[in-house]
């Protein structure tokens, strides 16, 4: 207790205050279970916003980093080391694209992918195509913080403070086809997409939208982005969620889950892409070093051999499944989407949502709300059907006691309006 009081106080003098974090310390974990400072367990349906694949402990990453940090932990991309191309070939079989550079972070891969997108226009340009530098980013994107990436990220709040962001940058609304087509010209570099988005509410792309995205980017020599941060990595049961749509963009960034925890960015493209980068254009000390490299392989040929896309994939519908019924009961969740292990239940009330967030808390759950009104579930790909149990048997006895004040509202207002309408009794 006084541990983490004294943390607090010290935070608070000490750390830019960019964090309202929940008071909790969390000092181990096991499985999909993180652990407190005073041992108390609580199950994790977060996964550290989308990144403990693997859960917490597991011995395939801590034999890695073993492994692995004995043997070398950093070298620069001056020299070669044995992690780059073994974990290039498996992310290009997985992904259907070619080649890859390694960051450190999303919003570092993403600002590669924006600036492959640059410079390969201007080489078309330069071979006499009619193509400008504008990129079009979709409405409730969320893209990074960088100053790239925030550019492409729609809140004005994540922006505005910031400003001027970089310029070229138009929203389209979200799955308007019409709008989409409206705002797409020659001037576009590049279509900018999460084919399900993340922090804008687990919101899929229909396969309309995402289909003429493809189309008309290819129409003119623009490329097409996918953000899979978040959705890719087997996530939502396939190595990237593109792969539910049938559709190839030109390049893909990959973070989040990629290297089970250690910080690790990839950004993807096509060998038609990649022609445009040259020794020394683009370049970072530590992305794609050994050891975030060496957990990253583990992670892969683990996911594999268990076959945890498939596992992903069972587990997510059965989640679903189990909050549809609960729907059924408690008319506050007004919608239940997602894929595979990517998961949201929105629901009619932005308070009623953070109330949820902080009951599951109290009842050692974690989740997260976003969007304002959706509930939010990322949890590691080692889920179970049991602990799916255990949250929704939590969330249904929330639910149960927020529609007892409801109901009593309701029963208040019934009372009051019945004697002046209703029938007497005695
Ligand atoms: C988290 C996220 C990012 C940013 O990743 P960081 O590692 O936090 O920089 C970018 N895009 C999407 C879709 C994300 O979910």
């Amino acid at each position: 207790m006084l541990k983490l009081d004294q943390i607090r106080a010290a935070e608070s003098r000490l750390l830019l205050q960019t964090y309202d974090r929940s008071p909790i310390l969390f000092v181990t974990g096991e499985g999909v279970h993180i652990v407190d400072e005073n041992g108390t367990k609580y199950l994790d349906l977060l996964s550290g916003i989308g990144v403990n694949a693997l859960g917490y402990g597991h011995p395939v990453i801590e034999e890695a980093i073993a492994r692995q940090s004995r043997a070398l932990i950093h070298t620069s991309n001056l020299y070669y080391h044995e992690g780059q191309a073994e974990l290039a070939l498996r992310l290009t079989e997985r992904t259907g694209l070619d080649r890859v550079f390694f960051a450190n972070t999303g919003t570092e891969a993403w600002e590669g992918a924006m600036k492959l997108a640059r410079v390969y226009a201007g080489l078309k340009r330069s071979e006499g195509v009619n193509i400008g530098t504008k990129f079009l980013a979709l409405e409730q994107s969320f893209h990074g913080r960088t100053f790239g990436a925030v550019s492409t990220t729609f809140k004005e709040k994540y922006r505005e403070p910031f400003g001027p962001v970089v310029p070229g940058v138009e929203f389209v609304r979200f799955n308007d086809v019409a709008d989409l087509r409206a705002k797409f010209s020659s001037e576009v570099c590049a279509i900018l997409v999460e084919a399900i988005q993340g922090e804008g509410g687990v919101r899929p792309l229909t396969q309309e939208f995402f289909a003429e995205a493809r189309a008309l980017a290819t129409s003119t020599g623009a490329l097409l982005i996918a953000d899979e941060i978040q959705s890719g990595m087997g996530r939502t049961g396939k190595w990237c969620a593109y792969q539910h749509y049938g559709i190839l963009p030109d390049i893909t960034t990959l973070a989040k889950p990629l290297a089970g925890g250690l910080p690790l960015g990839a950004v993807l493209c096509t060998e038609e892409v990649s022609r445009v980068m040259h020794a020394g254009m683009h370049g970072t000390t530590f992305g794609g070093g050994p050891l975030a490299c060496a957990v990253a392989i583990a992670v892969i040929d683990y996911m594999e051999r268990e076959n945890l896309l498939a596992h992903a994939t069972e587990v997510g519908d059965y989640f679903q499944q189990q909050l549809r019924s609960l729907a059924t009961r408690h008319n506050a969740i007004i919608d239940v989407r997602g894929k595979g292990l990517m998961i949201a239940a929105e629901l009619d009330s932005a308070e009623l949502a953070k109330l949820i967030v902080a009951e599951m808390l109290k009842r050692h759950i974690l989740i997260n709300c976003t969007s304002d009104t959706v509930l939010r579930f990322l949890p590691p790909y080692i889920l179970e059907h049991a602990h799916v149990d255990i949250a929704i048997q939590a969330l249904d006895e929330i639910f149960t006691e927020h529609a007892g004040v409801l109901s009593a509202t309701t029963t208040a207002a019934h009372t009051t309006a019945n004697p002046a309408g209703g029938p007497h009794h005695g």
